[in-house]
């Protein structure tokens, strides 16, 4: 089976998901919305997108621009099997009584609330629940990477209790009217919206989350500290773990890897489109095991650590895979993402 995928919002989310459901051989991209004609509106359509107008969108404004348009957003979710909706936060709401009106299936971002779809989804956390869902909620960046690590040691040692700092970039690279350029913004909602976040795909999980926002844009960086029920006797058994999974890179300490800086270079210098680090990025010597208070940091990169989990939610929701890890491993190689134990710095192999 070939499902017929619609993205609707193509921007920061939309652009990528989009490239990474034109590379999957059991997925037909067949278009993309916008609702205005831009430079990356043309990027869709020079890369072979079939282009249609969302919302309040102009096709004449489009034409203008020498941009043809496909027809309209109503045009294109008639062609599709499954919408994935990557239009800007709580838009995706009120795009919903249209999918709910053409009766077709639906995958929202993390900027919506949870109760919009059946499931919430993390492939690591809770795939297997999903399977045969209508609608799906892909969480947040900042979820996204709390849950895959959550899954890990909740299932491996069971967790007593998780606090975690979440320093948060304040803008996307590409948003210029974003602040702060000077400051540390506290969250002034304590705990923070993450914890409870995360236990729509980890219900069990006793997480609790406070964030503050910098002036940067290149990723998010957590500080955990996690109390496990049954920890390992060494330290290292930590990091097995973790290299037993997908979706982590460990750096080692003779990589110079010091911040999220070098980590953006690191994806720039293998050559990744966007310099996109889909993985949980972790640091070998930022893990630390204390009897049963277990410390590490790790870095989110916001703008792509949902696009794999995007792809897995679509084979979830139509069962063309049951095997959570069977789904990722094939979704990572469509998208060069190395298995964790690979050594980092590879090349990516690609399908
Ligand atoms: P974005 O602003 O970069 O892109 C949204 C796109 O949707 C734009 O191209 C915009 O023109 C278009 N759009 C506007 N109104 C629309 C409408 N009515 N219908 C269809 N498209 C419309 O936003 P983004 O950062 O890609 O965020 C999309 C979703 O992904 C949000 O729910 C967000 O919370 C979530 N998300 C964002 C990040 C991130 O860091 N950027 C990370 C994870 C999840």
């Amino acid at each position: 089976m070939v499902v017929r995928v619609a993205v609707n919002g193509y921007g920061t989310i939309g652009k990528r998901v989009a490239d990474a459901i034109a590379r999957q051989s059991d997925m037909e991209l067949v278009g993309v919305s916008k609702t205005r004609p831009s430079s990356e509106a043309r990027m869709a359509r020079d890369r072979g997108y079939p282009l249609y107008v969302a919302g309040e969108g102009k096709p004449e404004e489009f034409r203008a621009a020498g941009l043809e348009v496909s027809g309209t957003l109503s045009d294109l979710l008639s062609k599709c099997d499954v919408v994935v909706d990557c239009a800007p936060e709580k838009q995706g709401l009120a795009n919903k009584a249209l999918y709910d009106r053409v009766g077709v299936r639906a995958i929202w971002q993390g900027g919506e609330k949870a109760h919009i779809a059946e499931h919430s989804f993390n492939a690591l956390a809770n795939y297997r629940e999903c399977l045969g869902a209508h609608r799906l909620r892909v969480v947040s960046c900042n979820t996204t990477g709390i849950a895959r690590a959550g899954a890990i040691l909740q299932r491996a040692y069971g967790v007593e209790h998780w606090e975690v700092t979440v320093v948060r970039r304040a803008a996307d690279p590409g948003e210029s009217r974003k602040g702060p350029i000077n400051g540390i913004l506290p969250t002034f909602t304590l705990p923070s919206h993450h914890g409870p976040d995360v236990r729509t795909v980890l219900p069990d999980l006793p997480i609790a989350t406070t964030a503050v926002v910098v002036p940067t844009t290149l990723m998010h960086v957590h500080v955990n500290h996690v109390r496990l029920r049954d920890p390992p006797s060494q330290e290292e058994a930590i990091r097995e773990e973790f290299r037993k999974h997908p979706r982590f890179v460990l750096f080692q300490d003779w990589q110079h890897i010091e911040g999220t800086p070098q980590v953006i270079e690191w994806a720039r210098d293998l050559g990744r489109s966007r310099n996109d680090v889909m993985e949980n990025v972790l640091w070998s010597s930022g893990i630390r095991l204390e009897g049963k208070d277990l410390y590490f940091f790790q870095a989110i990169h916001q703008e792509s650590i949902v696009v794999p989990e995007n792809i897995d939610a679509i084979r979830a929701m139509f069962q063309l895979e049951t095997d959570p890890l069977v789904s990722m491993a094939r979704t990572d190689r469509s998208l060069g993402i190395l298995p964790t134990a690979a050594p980092q710095g590879s090349s990516p192999s690609r399908e």
